[in-house]
């Protein structure tokens, strides 16, 4: 059995960014008690270990010294600076809360646990649920994210001398982690996403391949809304799997989003379980050392069905599909696995192949010639 280790403390389920927010840590809770439902953290090849806080050191690999100010002042609410310059406002999609510093320092730490216990070859694969919040920025607050911890996370293993690739199979484009790795040919960024002409945050279109001498080493795969399973996973198989085979990484950071979801309330594509697994299935299958992170996931229940599924892969046992009792009772939830058949019109079917194989061809043309794949 692989050496896994889940990163979890219920403290990182316990923030609320505003009592209408539909990012609801709870899911991470969700996704803990499922998991321990089916009894995997008493395998002995399962560390369950205790984040930390990340410290300002840590934070500053990636962001600048003000944010980090304004954030910490801003979490104790003892703040002269202006929230909408670092991206915050009230009611928006960055919303100021008490503790949110130490709740973002929480989850960030948490990814360089996992980052060190790879790094170290403590671990082959680490997986923090909490982690993934790939949109922030340098210096401003984006998309529910204030901390990348991705990009702090891969920073932390290129600077150990690591070659990194990060696939991010969230619904929205990983435009922050991109950012932070556009000139540097030391790390791969893929992201696979639902097309930023639909849906936040409007980039990762398939010409931004990186710049100076990392032309070629960002990849983007936007597809059309209501793309299903068989398309997604031929995008993956086609234009993800010869570029990460070809970039040989000593490393793979992966964001596991799954506002992939069908039935996502904040977005587009139609996924289901059975396709979100075939993609974690996938990554693990590269043999590389993993750094899994969550992300993005809006149907709560959906979220922890999905990622104890890829936990499940990644420690290497088939969870049974009927839920145990304890956890199906208290959610009325029978079945980790969909049932669901998605079927589309001719129109739509069209439009999602085609949108997807003109990705697939600009990669194919612009992007394999940098790793001679034929
Ligand atoms: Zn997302």
């Amino acid at each position: 059995m692989r050496k896994t280790a889940f990163l979890y403390n219920g403290i990182l389920s316990q923030h609320v960014l505003s009592n209408t927010h539909p990012m609801r840590p709870i899911r991470l809770q969700h996704t803990y008690d499922l998991l321990n439902s089916y009894g995997v953290f008493n395998e002995s090849a399962v560390r369950l270990v205790c984040p930390r806080n990340a410290s300002k050191e840590e934070l500053s690999l990636i962001h600048s010294q003000d944010y980090i100010a304004a954030v910490q002042s801003l979490s104790r609410r003892t703040s002269e600076f202006m929230t909408d310059e670092y991206g915050f406002s009230v009611g928006g999609d960055n919303p100021v809360y008490q503790g949110m510093y130490e709740a973002a320092t929480l989850s960030t730490g948490a990814s360089l646990i996992a980052a060190e216990l790879i790094n170290s070859g403590s671990v082959d694969i680490a997986f923090n649920i909490a982690g993934g919040l790939h949109h922030a920025m340098r210096s401003y607050a984006s998309g529910f994210c204030i901390f990348n911890d991705p990009a702090i996370a891969i920073k932390y293993l290129t600077d150990q001398g690591k070659r990194v690739a990060y696939i991010d199979v969230d619904a929205h484009h990983g435009d922050g982690v991109q950012k932070a790795f556009y000139t540097n040919n030391n790390v791969l960024t893929i992201s696979i996403h639902e097309s930023g002409e639909y849906l936040f945050p409007g980039t990762g279109f398939s010409n931004e391949t990186g710049s100076d001498n990392a032309d070629g080493y960002s990849i983007n795969l936007p597809l059309s809304p209501y793309t299903n399973d068989a398309v997604y996973a031929r995008t993956f198989e086609q234009a993800v799997i010869p570029i990460v085979q070809a970039f040989k990484p000593d490393v793979i950071v992966a964001q596991l989003g799954i506002d992939t979801y069908h039935s996502d309330p904040l977005t587009h594509l139609n996924i289901t379980s059975d396709g979100y697994e075939k993609i974690v299935q996938h990554i693990i299958g590269f043999n590389v050392p993993l750094l899994a992170l969550g992300g993005g996931g809006y149907d709560v229940l959906a979220v922890a069905r999905c990622w104890s599924l890829a936990f499940g892969n990644m420690i290497g046992i088939d969870l049974p599909n009927k839920i145990p009792k304890s956890f199906a009772e208290r959610h009325n939830l029978n079945l980790l696995r969909d049932t669901i058949q998605i079927d589309l019109t001719d129109d739509i079917r069209d439009m999602v192949n085609n949108t997807a194989e003109t990705s697939i061809e600009y990669i194919k043309k612009n992007c394999f010639p940098t790793y001679k794949i034929n």
